[in-house]
């Protein structure tokens, strides 16, 4: 499967990739099959009204992700790329009046809000803990057609057929019969023999695949993420107050960040303090995400602060930073991302925080490195170096909300993604554990992590929380 810098890259909507976006993609892509006109359940009459239940880690961190509240507008017809939170809300509301959803295309559909989100707490389904079933009934309460969607992490959204055919084929066979390009590498290793074969850098490599399956301005696409990357860490910067859910958790990033620039230019900064700079941009995002707001996967949701730190911390605060770099650290962290994407997981609900905020260090410490001026060999080890040191870490977000640890966690990734660039840009990219060795480990060990510590909220910091 071909993963575009636009697919790594997805602008959406907060708290979480997995529990917001892709049930809301999953309820359009519903809305998509009734209109196409599918091939009813035998016995039912016209179509009449929908359900949906939430199976596994969608219905244990449902609520705390506002997983119902993204159905809810998915069959309202929203979709995160265009996501407008001022309609969301009109909508809803009516929706709650009325227990109808009006749909261009469709005959009224009775919903209850209230009544038609089912939280499943039993056993996960089979195939992912992100299990979701939309239901369609007859005006009789008959059924009429159903469909299970998996949300597997990064808003990407398959059915069960789909999910279970990928796992059944031969995952090297999917990922070059679908696309035509130039360069199909699969693994960083197919990566690096093909870079040195061309004598072309990760992000040439990545930009010629993007340019033969996508064709077009390759660069206004990455100016566009890279748009909304920098304007969620701009309105995370200049917004205060407390983060919604109950847990009371206050915004501390446009605090930090007045204080980080009245030091400024004087002698009272000590030289840790660019930990701060790059801590305070993972923050804005994070919060911004937390708060419900748009964000760019990176590669998913909750890990969303990573990338994007590292990218405004090579801009503003490198020497010799470009545009040109810029967009190469992007392109380069959006081949580390599809690298893991293919070979393990970006879900914490399958594999724990290693597979996001891991990922997305590696993909940053990729790109930075890249983008400073790294070899391939360069680029594979800081990618490497970045996800080895995020192994076993487990995701227990308290009250199921995006919140603690996840925003501080975002914090660090950007401070060890800077860290293992700087380091592998001091040696010549040999070393010991190849990045598909590590990639591997970071599956294993998510296969074999209790489900209690992927983002089930029943173990860790979920279960430890401070008495108010
Ligand atoms: S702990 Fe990590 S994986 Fe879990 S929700 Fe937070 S950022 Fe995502």
């Amino acid at each position: 499967m071909f993963l575009s810098i636009t697919d790594v890259f997805k602008i959406g909507v907060g708290p979480s990739s997995s529990h917001t976006m892709g049930p809301m993609t999953a309820a359009a892509h519903f809305l998509a099959d009734l209109r196409r006109g599918v091939e009813r359940i035998p016995g039912a009459g016209d179509l009449g009204g929908v359900s949906a239940t939430l199976h596994g880690s969608l219905a244990f961190t449902g609520r705390g992700h506002a997983t119902d509240r993204a159905v809810r507008l998915g069959l309202l017809d929203m979709v995160p790329a265009t996501f407008d939170a001022d309609r969301a809300e009109t909508l809803d509301t009516a929706l709650a009046r009325e227990k109808v959803l009006h749909l261009d295309g469709l005959p009224p559909l009775a919903f209850n809000p209230e009544t038609d989100v089912i939280f499943d707490y039993g056993p996960a389904l089979d195939l992912h803990p992100n299990g979701l079933t939309l239901r369609a009934f007859d005006t009789a309460g008959r059924p009429y057609y159903t469909q299970v969607y998996y949300s597997v992490g990064g808003g990407f959204v398959q059915t069960e057929a789909e999910l279970r055919a990928e796992r059944d084929s031969d995952k090297s066979a999917v990922a070059t019969a679908e696309y035509e390009t130039p360069y199909p590498f699969r693994t960083a290793r197919e990566m690096l023999a093909m870079g040195e074969a061309s004598g072309k850098t990760v992000a040439q490599m990545k930009r010629a695949n993007e340019q033969a399956v996508h064709g077009g301005d390759v660069n206004a696409r990455i100016d566009a993420i890279w748009s909304a990357m920098d304007s969620c860490i701009e309105r995370g910067l200049n917004t205060d107050g407390i983060l919604p859910g109950g847990l009371g958790v206050r915004r501390r990033a446009r605090a930090i960040h007045d204080k980080l620039m009245a030091e400024r230019g004087t002698n009272r900064a000590q030289p840790h303090v660019a930990n701060d700079w790059m801590s305070v941009y993972a923050m804005a995002v994070n919060e911004e995400n937390a708060a419900g707001g748009k964000v760019v996967t990176s590669p998913t949701n909750g890990a969303a602060g990573v990338v994007p730190a590292v990218g405004r911390y090579y801009r503003d605060h490198c020497i010799g930073a470009t545009k040109e770099g810029l967009r190469d650290l992007l392109l380069t962290a959006a081949a580390i991302g599809g690298l893991i994407k293919h070979n393990a997981s970006i879900s914490g609900a399958e594999v724990g925080c290693q597979g996001e905020v891991g990922s997305a260090a590696a993909m940053a410490a990729a790109g930075l490195c890249a983008a400073l001026g790294g070899t391939n060999e360069q680029i594979e080890n800081a990618a490497e170096i970045a996800l080895e040191h995020h192994l076993g870490m487990t995701c227990d977000p308290a009250a199921g909300l995006v919140q603690v640890p996840c925003i501080e966690r975002n914090a660090l990734g950007a401070i060890k993604a800077v860290s293992a660039a700087s380091l592998s840009l001091r040696g010549d990219g040999a070393h010991f554990m190849p990045l598909d060795n590590c990639v591997q480990v970071m599956l294993e060990t998510g296969r074999e992590m209790d489900e209690k510590y992927k983002e089930t909220s029943r173990g860790g910091i979920a279960v430890n929380l401070p008495e108010c």
